[in-house]
């Protein structure tokens, strides 16, 4: 099947009181290892690019996206393309631009380390644009700690701004500061679930959480059930790849053939995607 829609598979997982991963794709090995464990798993997924992926690759959105893209056209679960914290205009306006070209279904625009006042005007412009170009939005409110230094730690989004916020902007999702944390190697997070239940009954989109390779199984299973409908993961599959290819090379120190060390990495995404996607099951999520 060809890439669907992001709106549809959070529209679907809010029905069923369940939230969709979405998953950050560096490589094409990284796509092809996330798009093996959602198959084993049997589980629609979001692959999403972030602008600094995007940086990685030369500024160039669309080698990456092409990979994705032919991954979605093949595989037997669906599949959603996402671009996640935007920041550059330039390259939203070249993302927007390219988007149904790229099979790119929405984006997440970034404006969240500015005063609230100027994240809620650069978000609605941006959220407009998008719009007019069929994406849906995400944005997110109440910087989410961990990235690059901008963040305080302890940050936490205060419900009364986030409908604020939602409204004035028209976004269509909402990444909320709930105690978790980017770029997190360890899995022990305290995530205000009581914080996170307040948020979803007064914003009336989606909400969206990011840092979630640093919570908890048990966590992120009552995060969608206070009404999570989206959790980013990158970092989770980073060590995984990371860890495999150290091991493999640390085995074969003599090998030079990048296929080996690669697949490994491939491998051990896989895993973590398919651990994941079991782990937070829609039975615990209405239990
Ligand atoms: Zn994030």
């Amino acid at each position: 099947m060809t890439a669907v829609r992001t709106s549809d598979l959070v529209q679907a997982a809010g029905m069923a009181g369940e939230a969709v991963f979405a998953f950050n794709v560096i490589t094409v090995e990284h796509a092809e290892g996330i798009v093996a464990g959602a198959e084993a798993a049997e589980t629609a997924v979001i692959l999403q690019l972030s602008e600094n992926t995007v940086g990685f690759h030369g500024g160039r959105l669309a080698p990456l996206l092409a990979a994705c893209a032919a991954l979605a056209a093949t595989s037997h679960v669906p599949l959603a393309l996402h671009l996640d914290h935007f920041t550059d205009p330039s390259l939203i306006a070249t993302a927007l631009a390219g988007a149904a070209d790229f099979g790119v279904s929405s984006i997440m625009v970034d404006a969240a380390h500015l005063p609230y006042e100027a994240n809620v005007e650069r978000t609605r412009e941006w959220s407009t644009a998008a719009h007019a170009a069929g994406l849906w939005v995400e944005a997110e409110l109440g910087e989410i700690g961990g990235k690059k230094g901008a963040h305080a730690a302890g940050a936490r989004t205060d419900p009364d701004e986030a409908a604020d916020f939602v409204r004035r902007t028209g976004v269509d999702a909402l990444a909320v500061a709930v105690g978790s944390s980017h770029a997190m190697a360890t899995r022990d997070a305290d995530v205000d679930i009581a914080l996170t239940a307040a948020l979803a009954a007064a914003v009336p989109v989606p909400l969206v959480l990011h840092g979630g390779s640093g919570v908890s199984d048990e966590l992120l299973n009552a995060v969608v059930r206070a009404g999570v409908r989206k959790l980013n993961v990158g970092t989770a599959l980073n060590i995984a790849f990371t860890a495999a290819v150290r091991d493999h090379l640390g085995r074969h120190p003599d090998g030079n053939d990048p296929r080996g060390y690669l697949a490994a990495g491939r491998d051990a995404v896989a895993e973590a995607v398919t651990r994941l996607c079991r782990a937070v099951k829609p039975e615990s999520a209405t239990r």
